[in-house]
């Protein structure tokens, strides 16, 4: 990988200042290495035309214009199921395999607004569904870390995004968060993933999983990076009815930000079954090296922990269930040649369309939301979500940010992780992420170290609602701790 694909944003717009680099030639080496690196499978379409246009107008804005804006040269992947105006944007389903929008989602717009060049669009398990990045009709992403030596899964289900920016290709990339596929893929791919406060970013045009924990989240190398993409996608949005209404007050990072103020709590609920060693290890090494910066460090109890793997699959697949049935094949969505009655189209549709996956969330969802069901299963299920996001409430009243896990593990290996079924994985991958969803606050994945199989290891952080900012700072700190290894591909 060429060494100027891991500069920071910061350091791309000095060299680009002192001509050392151009807008065009950065956007020209983004693409071939996106190209060299074909078989990750990190995009679904490469925009090489748009992303040229994107580069050109900025290289105006720098030495011609000389008005320049924050992203202006900054090469982006978008994950494909946000809407990109005359861009296919597929869901890596079927069902979209040939829809092109009409309008660009709030995000995209904003960030090309703020002069950021599309490199392209990328990979994610069907509708977002999973937690490998296995399940796209596009067919799987591979991991760049180790990937010459076998096979590892890169996450999910915004593996694309994580591999665009942990392989070079661009400098951030947007993923989507609804139980964690964000800052999953971020941490077995070794990059930072945040997932922002629901509501602080919209969500128009991202094609719903489920609406009350859907947000768009964030992927870079450095946590600097992931700020000066917030602060420009961030805020409300008529557009999007959820979205916070206060004025966004773009993030700050504070180099000498002082650590002895900050009271951390570790859930003890967050140790699992199946945690690796390797990760408890990384765990205890972040709590260490908090305690030496002279943070207050205690252990907490958030006591329903343990259900929320069972609620969440409760929730999405009921709002799956009601979300997909817009794709009937008239409205929306793949049409087959079904002409027998109306029914049957749909039938046929949407058997073709879905994978099994969406089709079983669709089928279980249903079930949840019958009459004699709804009661038993779905009202239950909101009245522990509530309980969860109480766990939540109470233990911020005693720390100001959290530390756990991320993932269980370090990246498993592609064969061992279809082998155990990517439904099945969903719920074990995402035990650290998806109470964070559920509760709506922000969370952030950084990397930390590299496990025996030389992979990446990460720990999560989690804040009340809208603490990016404290959150970030945070995570810079342990960034500058820790200096991660690059990785090295073509
Ligand atoms: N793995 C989870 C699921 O399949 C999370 C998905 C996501 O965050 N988009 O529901």
């Amino acid at each position: 990988m060429n060494k100027l694909t891991t500069y920071t944003i910061k350091k791309i717009h000095k060299a680009y200042r002192e001509k050392t680099l151009t807008p065009t030639s950065f956007v020209d080496l983004c693409l071939q290495n996106a190209k060299q690196n074909r078989d990750l499978n990190a995009f679904v379409t490469l925009t090489k035309g748009e992303a040229e246009n994107n580069g050109i107008e900025s290289e105006k804005r720098f030495y011609i214009d000389k008005k320049t804006k924050p992203l202006d040269g900054i090469t982006i992947g978008v994950k494909d199921n946000f809407c990109t105006k005359d861009i296919r944007t597929s869901c890596a389903s079927n069902m979209l395999k040939n829809f092109i929008p009409t309008y660009n989602a709030t995000v995209y717009s904003r960030l090309r607004n703020a002069g950021a060049c599309l490199i392209g669009k990328c990979n994610l398990d069907e509708f977002a569904m999973g937690a490998g990045t296995v399940d796209s009709i596009f067919g799987p992403t591979r991991n760049p870390w180790g990937y010459k030596e076998c096979w590892r899964i890169a996450g999910g289900s915004s593996g694309g995004s994580a591999v665009a920016v942990s392989s070079g290709a661009c400098v951030a990339a947007i993923g989507s968060d609804t139980g964690g596929s964000t800052r999953n893929p971020a941490a077995l791919c070794g990059v930072v993933g945040l997932k922002p406060t629901y509501g602080l970013v919209s969500r128009h045009g991202l094609v719903p999983l489920v609406n009350s924990m859907d947000v768009p989240g964030i992927m870079t190398r450095k946590v600097e990076d992931a700020v000066n993409v917030l602060n420009c996608i961030a805020g409300p949005d008529n557009l999007d009815s959820t979205t916070i209404k206060r004025k966004f007050n773009p993030v700050t990072l504070d180099n000498d930000f002082d650590m002895s103020k900050i009271k951390i709590g570790i859930p003890k609920e967050y140790h699992c079954p199946g945690m690796s060693e390797d990760i408890i290890d990384t765990w205890k090494l972040v709590t260490n090296l908090l305690e030496n910066e002279k943070a207050s460090v205690q252990t907490v109890s958030m006591p329903h922990t343990s259900v929320s793997i069972a609620v969440y699959s409760i929730l999405n697949q009921c709002e799956v269930a009601s979300n997909m049935a817009r794709y009937d094949g008239i409205e929306y969505g793949l049409r087959t040649e079904e002409d027998h009655s109306t029914e049957e189209l749909y039938a046929s549709s949407r058997s073709k369309g879905f994978n099994s996956v969406v089709r079983s969330r669709i089928f279980a969802g249903n079930y949840f939301l019958l009459t004699r069901n709804y009661e038993k299963y779905f009202l239950k299920a909101l009245k522990l979500r509530r309980m969860i996001a109480d766990d939540f409430k109470k233990v911020f009243k005693d720390v100001d940010i959290l530390l756990t896990p991320t993932t269980l593990s370090d990246a498993p290996l592609y064969d061992d992780f279809v082998s155990k079924h990517n439904r099945d994985q969903c719920a074990f991958q995402d035990y650290c992420t998806q109470p964070a969803n559920m509760a709506g606050v922000p969370a952030i994945s950084i990397p930390i170290r590299l496990s025996i199989n030389k992979l990446p290891l990460s720990i999560q952080l989690m804040g009340p609602n809208l603490s990016e900012e404290l959150l970030l700072n945070v995570a810079k700190r342990i960034e500058m701790l820790v200096d991660f290894p690059s990785l090295e591909v073509n």
